[in-house]
Order: C-alpha cells, then sequence, then structure tokens
C-alpha cells in the first residue's frame, strides 16, 4: 500500500443518472468558441476555422445543486451552457466515424467564466487559465449514459437567470460536432475514460450577481439550477502585512 507525506484528495466524481455508482472525473477539456452567433458576439469570425481548446483542473467540478461563491479578483463573471460529453474509452487518433463509441454519456455544464480576467488575458496574449480555469469553474450535472439519449446531433439548449431566457441555441448549430470535436482532440492527445468535454456556449452570454439562480435545460437531458452565492471571505480578508497583491 503507498503512503503518503500529505492526504491525497478525494476522487472528484459525478452521478450517473439510472445508475449507483458514480462517474470519476479525470480531466476536463473546453472547446472555445464552437456556435457562429457567439463567436460573433466574442467579435471573432465565425468561419470553420480548426477549433481550438483550454483546460480546467478536475478540482473545479461543482456537481448540480451546489451553490457557487462569486470568486474573487472579478466584476465580470459570466454564464456559458453547454453540452459536456464524458469519455469512456480511450481515444487516440479516432476517426469521426468511431468517436461515438469512445462516450460514456452526456451532461448539461456550464463553463463558468472570469470574462474580464480572460479579456485581458487574450489582448496581451496571455493563457486563459486564470479566466477559466479557476475554483467552482466547471459546473456540471449528472451524467446521462449515452445509451438513454436520443440524438447528440440536435436539441434545444437554453439557459434562463432568474427566470428570464439569456442563452437559447441547438446542439445542430454546433460548428465542430461532438464526434468531430472527440476525433480532433484525440489526434493531439490521448482521452482517456473519465475526461469531459465541454463542447462550447450558443450566443448570450452575461453576467451573474450574488443571488442569481442560473437554470439550463437542453433537449432531452432535462435541467440543472444552481445559485450563487457570497463570495469566500477569506479571499477578501486584507491579511495585513502578510504581503497579498491584487492582480486586478
Ligand atoms: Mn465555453
Amino acid at each position: 500500500m503507498i503512503e503518503y507525506v500529505i492526504s491525497p484528495e478525494p476522487q472528484v466524481s459525478l452521478a450517473v443518472i439510472g445508475e449507483r455508482r458514480r462517474f470519476p472525473v479525470r480531466r476536463i477539456f473546453c472547446v472555445g468558441r464552437n456556435y457562429a452567433a457567439h463567436a460573433r458576439e466574442m467579435g471573432q469570425d465565425p468561419d470553420r476555422e480548426p477549433p481550438f481548446f483550454f483546460t480546467k483542473p478536475a478540482s473545479s467540478i461543482v456537481p448540480e445543486g451546489v451553490d457557487i461563491p462569486y470568486p474573487p479578483q472579478t466584476a465580470e463573471f459570466h454564464f456559458e451552457a453547454e453540452l459536456v460529453i464524458a469519455i469512456g474509452q480511450e481515444a487516440i487518433a479516432c476517426s469521426v466515424a468511431h468517436a461515438r463509441d469512445c462516450i460514456y454519456g452526456v451532461a448539461i455544464g456550464n463553463d463558468l467564466t472570469r470574462r474580464d480576467l480572460q479579456s485581458k488575458a487574450k489582448d496581451k496574449g496571455q493563457p486563459w487559465d486564470w479566466g477559466k480555469g479557476f475554483d467552482h469553474s466547471a459546473v456540471c450535472g449528472p451524467i446521462h449514459p449515452v445509451a438513454t439519449v436520443a440524438d447528440l446531433s440536435r436539441g434545444r439548449i437554453e439557459l434562463q437567470l432568474n427566470g428570464q431566457v439569456k442563452q437559447e441555441g441547438d446542439l445542430a448549430d454546433l460548428i465542430w460536432s461532438v464526434d468531430e470535436v472527440i476525433s480532433i482532440i484525440s489526434q493531439s492527445m490521448a482521452l482517456r475514460p473519465g475526461d469531459l468535454i465541454y463542447t462550447g456556449t450558443p450566443a448570450g452570454v452575461g453576467p451573474m450577481q450574488v443571488g442569481d439562480v442560473v437554470q439550463i435545460s437542453i433537449d432531452g437531458l432535462g435541467a440543472i439550477e444552481h445559485t450563487i452565492v457570497a463570495p469566500d471571505a477569506r479571499f477578501q480578508s486584507t491579511n495585513e502585512g502578510s504581503g497579498t497583491i491584487s492582480i486586478s
């Protein structure tokens, strides 16, 4: 038995619909811009340029129903409703035709973003991690085993903020389909069981405040809901004398 000098963090996992057993999360990949209307609202040409990716740590997962503390160092905390793919089998240089075999299931996700930090990073040509891969930044609902899902090529995706529709789109409008995204990632990285892929968000992204309730639904997958709560006070204490430096 391996002994550790510190206690390892527990395995991050998600509930699976109709299953007692859970889905262990390994890595989180996200597609940068994958709906034309959202690419346009971010000031980009939605032509079918090769997709690009960023990642979040597995530790950023927030399961359904868990409150989300407003994150530090941002005044633009944005929602991004997305379809999430859960990988169940290794995929290395996988063809589009075989991509479906690698999928364990799908879920509803919210790719939470510190938009101001992301914009600043874009302007300076710096990495996106601070805008994208922060604590509590990857909301993911329960996994629906793929055999129980009728169709991954179409279906309405909608986000409501406090009961008001903010984002709506259709999976049919993905610039790069679920199968294509898996195939493309697998040319560069060995996808392994437990990896998640956030497939991109439709137009209408916008800010959230403390107290907001966010609901996301996708046809065939039901809906998930979460609430934004007060920031973790430990980030706000000035810690006089400890040398805290503001980066904003
Ligand atoms: Mn996104």
